[in-house]
């Protein structure tokens, strides 16, 4: 197996080898999920906590798609590796897509995903059924050395629930139902929103770009 070896800007050495990818997110639930995804797959995972000295990328960006772009090319230009990054979030119908871009920071810079949830229920207070409509979406980008590779999104639809319900996944998983479900993203198992998520079906079309990709190489 080929392994290459080069210099950080902060002057360590890092070596990644030829299967090896990096995950350009600083978030530990979305690292915690890909991670999971990618497990079983020939494809290793790295983390950015090896490399130090990396910048904050600014999410600026007005789409997912530029967001995700824009991690990508940053982290894998410092990396100087295949870097995987996704831009995600919620879109309401009823609040024309919003908060969308900024699902992050809804309730404001500092919030906490339970801050964006009791913003998320009290707009809909007087909103019922269908019109809670809902999706998460996520783009997915991947750069190699700072150059495009590849791009994909995936969706899920669903419903915004009455009430906060469940414990497990993040951010607005305690309030978002999934279609043909009658629970919370919050009180299903891993593995089942893994199986229908907006991360599970970008990231099982991105593993395959991916693999041709290092198959190429
Ligand atoms: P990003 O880091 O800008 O992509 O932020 C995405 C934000 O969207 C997160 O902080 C969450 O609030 C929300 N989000 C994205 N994916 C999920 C998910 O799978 N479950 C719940 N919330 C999510």
């Amino acid at each position: 197996m080929s392994v290459w070896n080069f210099k950080l800007p902060c002057d360590k050495k890092i070596l990644i080898k030829k299967n090896q990818i990096i995950l350009g997110t600083q978030n530990k639930d979305k690292i915690r999920e890909l991670a999971h995804l990618l497990s079983g797959s020939k494809i290793l995972v790295l983390g950015l906590s090896g490399f130090p000295g990396h910048p904050e990328v600014v999410e600026n960006g007005k789409t997912f798609e530029a967001n995700a772009r824009k991690k990508a090319r940053v982290y894998s230009r410092r990396t100087q590796g295949l870097t995987l990054a996704d831009d995600s979030g919620l879109m309401v119908n009823c609040l024309n897509g919003r908060p969308g871009v900024y699902s992050a920071r809804f309730a404001g810079t500092d919030c906490t995903y339970q801050d964006n949830n009791r913003k998320l229920l009290k707009l809909l207070k007087n909103i019922s059924g269908r019109k809670r409509k809902a999706k998460f979406i996520c783009v997915m980008s991947l750069y190699d050395k700072g150059k495009f590779v590849a791009l994909v999104k995936g969706e899920c639809s669903g419903m915004i629930a009455l009430f906060e319900k469940g414990r497990g996944g993040f951010g607005y998983d305690p309030v978002f139902i999934p279609e043909g479900f009658t629970k919370t993203f919050a009180e299903l198992s891993p593995a089942t929103k893994n199986r229908i998520s907006h991360r599970g079906k970008a990231l099982r079309t991105m593993k395959r770009a991916i693999l041709h990709y290092l198959n190429r190489k």
